[in-house]
């Protein structure tokens, strides 16, 4: 269970020339229990905080006030290796516009998330996270021969590789038809049977 208690994020824009930095409440007061599984879906207009909230809820930023926790655990008390570990184990994401590279193949993208682990073990953890999104077979394409719906189950595939309890998903189908997004929405509603799929 994920828990943010009084989370508030104050972003300071950069001084420029003529003014000085602009002070943007991005967070304020925010608290929220995230269960262990299911789809969460949080929305609201353009600028409300959606991002950042994903941001400190998967670690990538911290909170100015305010407490995140996981499994009953406060970010505050991690040390830089629990931070790390949470990062690299805990969660996976998922981004609008995939980041993946393009120039090279399902395989070798897929591997660069698992950097230190031994070649068999890499080709068999690949192997099922390409199933666990129906892209069975799919290793030696290279990222730039697939369609838009497929570059995004290759991010969700490389999100899950490390199986983590938690996918965070920021707008995973804000370039994608409607008709793409749908079967990607599936796959999360599948997907977020054994872990909590946050979009
Ligand atoms: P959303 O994802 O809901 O569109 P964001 O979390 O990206 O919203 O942004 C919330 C607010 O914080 C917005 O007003 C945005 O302009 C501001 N903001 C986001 N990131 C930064 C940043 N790095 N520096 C300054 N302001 C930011
Ligand atoms: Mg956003």
């Amino acid at each position: 269970m994920i828990r943010l208690t009084n989370v508030c994020k104050t972003y300071c824009g950069k001084k420029r020339k003529k003014t000085t930095g602009i002070e943007t409440k991005a967070l304020v007061d925010v608290s929220l229990i995230l269960p262990d599984s299911g789809l969460i879906f949080l929305t609201g207009k353009s600028g409300s905080g959606k991002s950042t909230l994903l941001n400190l809820t998967g670690g990538l930023d911290s909170a100015d006030s305010g407490e995140i926790s996981f499994n009953g655990k406060s970010f505050s008390s991690f040390s830089p290796k629990d931070y790390d570990a949470y990062r690299n184990a805990y969660v996976g994401f998922v981004f609008q516009e995939f980041n993946l590279i393009e120039s090279i193949s399902v395989r070798d993208n897929l591997s660069l998330a698992l950097s230190l682990q031994r070649q068999e073990e890499k080709e068999e953890k690949i192997r099922e996270a390409l199933a666990e999104v129906d892209l069975a077979g799919f290793e030696d394409r290279h990222i730039d021969e697939l369609s838009g719906g497929q570059k995004q189950r290759v991010a969700i595939a490389r999100a899950l590789i490390k199986k983590p309890q938690v996918i965070l998903a920021d707008e995973p189908t804000g370039s994608l038809d409607s008709k793409t997004s749908a079967d990607i929405f599936s796959l999360f509603a599948r997907l977020a049977k054994d872990r909590l799929v946050l979009v």
